[in-house]
């Protein structure tokens, strides 16, 4: 269940620039003061505009050097004589200054000069590190804890470092901190955990999604009130974090201080889209305890398959019913369509349609078969033709099998490992989209992408296809491809051989009675026949055309589809042409085609075996010597 999509503020909050150590403008006197409040930060910038630039640094006091990262003006003054741990008149000493304006050498500087790290200051008696966090300047958050800063420390509001990174979104910072070993149920001083402050002050779907992927407890209360997150969320109004929470499994059934349930709540405040959520997923969980709902669920592709297999019978027979209506045909068929649409409704929801191409491309290739079998296969048994085509359907279903199974690259991580590439890429500066996975999060290998139907990334992702209803990844491409070809091997065999079949049982010929004339007497010597035929020829055209595409960008391109497209998609935004074929992936004919399916052709070519799933920087070709990079 899905109300909205994801922020795309939190692909941003991992955007390029915290690979630079930046600094913002000085923050001025009158920052700390500030409760958590919206406007805060516009109040800020009107503030930080209005402050004049120093026109002469050699004159201006240590606070407003510190401020504008003037360092050597500030040596100067420490070397001086003035103590780095004296607090200015508003009780805010210069490591609070440094801190709030990301001014990591002077932070370095003042510690090595005996600043006390953790020197509360400001009206809500904040450290640094509280400062950094609102601001959301990773690299100093990580000095800071690098020199020994507590990020479990509280400040006058009674939050700690992981709650103020909740309130003010920051998200590489909630996960920086609690990589280094906080914990995601740490409690604020009214024993709210971040995930309640997130689903009850921060509307939307972020960061509540973003905390959940952390394993938060659901189910804890806070002190006063005793709510659980979801009852922070109902009592906010925050459809967004309600639906993240009971996607996430959160208890309907826990009873506040007041004795109210989240769903009481709800009735109270009277907001009639939680109230429908609420109930809905009541229902939904009051049915996973019969044993029949849980069969069905497990069953459901197969059931699909079912349903669809029937479904095309029914067509076919009311095609091919003996009468020449076609208008009580045209009824019939519209009353078999609502009658089949009800199914996956009452029965098996509407998760399970995704599957729908795929077991319409089974039911298909099965009533083919049986067409095959009990009208063609008297025609041609005793030719090598039957051979053929039971070898073609044989591999079809040999590759869609394991194109169906077969890991596409699912980049797979334990908890701590998580945990580990988060420290790295923040030490290191690159905490980045581009690099970082906000969903897994993971580092993406090269050439990966996320998928959201499987909801992980994929490595050398292609596609995640409809017909397969599985994604084509590093590792079942080349299952896809002979899928692909055999597919179109069976479809057109199966063409081929109703021509042959119309030719002996029905009386009209191309050649003496034209193409119309021919075509209308197919369908009404077997309207049958002309139906799977109709199929084969629509399942034809579509994989000839995959298949082509795929073999074309696999040999010439070195690419992959989605590499392709997006490719495609940047050239339009580009004034100089970008050739598709001068790519750093692409390594010629034949060393892209030894490259992809892993042939040596006796020893003609040399295969490059690169594993995509843990490739995460250029790759050094040796056998055409070429860097490979990420387009
Ligand atoms: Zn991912
Ligand atoms: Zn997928």
């Amino acid at each position: 269940m899905r109300y909205g999509e994801e922020n795309p503020d939190v692909l941003l909050m991992f955007s390029s620039h915290y690979c630079r150590n930046h600094s913002h403008g000085p923050y001025p006197p009158g920052f700390g003061r500030h409760g958590v409040c919206a406007h805060e930060n516009k109040e800020l910038a009107k503030a930080r505009e209005a402050l004049p630039l120093i026109e002469d640094s050699s004159n201006c006091d240590i606070v407003k050097a510190t401020q504008y990262g003037i360092f050597e003006r500030c040596k100067e003054l420490v070397e001086a004589g003035y103590d780095v741990r004296q607090p200015d008149k508003e009780n805010v000493s210069l490591l609070h200054w440094a801190a709030i304006n990301n001014r990591l050498d002077l932070v370095k500087f003042y510690i090595s000069k005996g600043a006390v790290v953790d020197q509360l200051g400001g009206d809500l008696n904040s450290t640094p590190l509280h400062w950094a966090i609102r601001q959301g300047h990773l690299p100093m958050v990580i000095l800071l804890l690098q020199y020994g800063a507590d990020p479990a420390l509280i400040d006058g509001e009674g939050f700690c470092g992981i709650h103020l990174a909740v309130l003010f979104q920051h998200m590489p910072i909630i996960a920086y901190l609690i990589s280094k070993g906080q914990s995601v149920n740490t409690i604020d001083v009214n024993g709210q955990t971040p995930l309640m402050l997130s689903a009850n002050k921060v509307l939307g779907p972020e960061p509540t999604g973003f905390l959940l992927k952390f394993n938060p407890s659901l189910n804890i209360v806070d002190k006063i009130h005793q709510n659980t997150p979801l009852h922070w969320a109902v009592a906010a109004g925050n459809v967004n974090a309600v639906d993240k929470l009971l996607e996430a499994g959160s208890s309907l059934d826990v009873r506040n201080v007041k004795g109210e349930t989240p769903l009481d709540m709800a009735l109270q405040n009277k907001n009639r889209l939680i109230i429908h959520m609420l109930k809905t997923e009541a229902k939904t969980r009051a049915n996973k305890n019969f044993r029949l709902w849980r069969w069905l669920q497990k069953c459901e592709v197969f059931l699909l398959l079912l349903l669809s297999v029937i479904t095309m019978w029914a067509v076919g027979y009311i095609l091919d019913f003996d009468s020449d209506s076609w208008l009580l045909k045209g009824f019939l068929l519209i009353i078999l369509f609502f009658l089949t649409s009800l199914f996956p409704r009452f029965l098996l929801g509407y998760k399970s349609l995704i599957y729908l191409p795929t077991v319409f491309l089974l039911s298909s290739i099965f009533w083919m078969f049986m067409t095959w079998f009990i009208l063609f296969f008297p025609d041609v048994a005793g030719t090598p033709l039957y051979f053929v085509f039971i070898i073609s359907i044989a591999a079809f279903l040999y590759f869609f099998y394991k194109t169906w199974t077969t890991d596409p690259g699912f980049t797979k991580a334990s908890e701590e490992e998580k945990k580990m590439s988060i420290i790295t890429l923040a030490e290191t500066g690159c905490l980045d989209f581009r690099t970082f996975c906000t969903s897994c999060l993971i580092r993406k290998p090269l050439r990966s992408l996320h998928c959201h139907v499987c909801n992980s990334c994929v490595a050398r992702y292609d596609q995640h296809c409809m017909w397969t209803g599985r994604c084509i990844g590093f590792g079942n491409h080349h299952y896809y491809i002979f899928f692909l070809f055999f597919l179109s091997i069976v479809c057109d065999w199966f063409i081929y051989e109703s021509f042959i079949y119309w030719s002996n049982h029905c009386t009209t010929t191309f050649k003496e009675d034209g193409l119309w004339t021919y075509l209308n007497q197919a369908v009404t010597c077997s309207p049958w026949v002309m139906y799977i035929f109709v199929l084969a020829s629509f399942h034809f055209s579509w994989s000839a055309f995959l298949l082509i595409n795929q073999l074309f960008q696999i040999a010439f391109l070195g690419l992959t589809s989605y590499e392709r497209t997006s490719l495609l998609k940047q050239s339009k935004h580009m004034k100089q042409t970008l050739s598709l074929r001068r790519t750093p992936y692409n390594l010629g004919f034949t060393q892209n085609l030894a490259d992809f399916f892993q042939c040596g052709c006796f020893g003609l070519v040399k295969p490059c075996a690169v594993d995509w799933t843990s490739q995460y920087t250029m790759v050094f070709h040796p056998a055409k010597e070429k860097v490979l990079r990420s387009v």
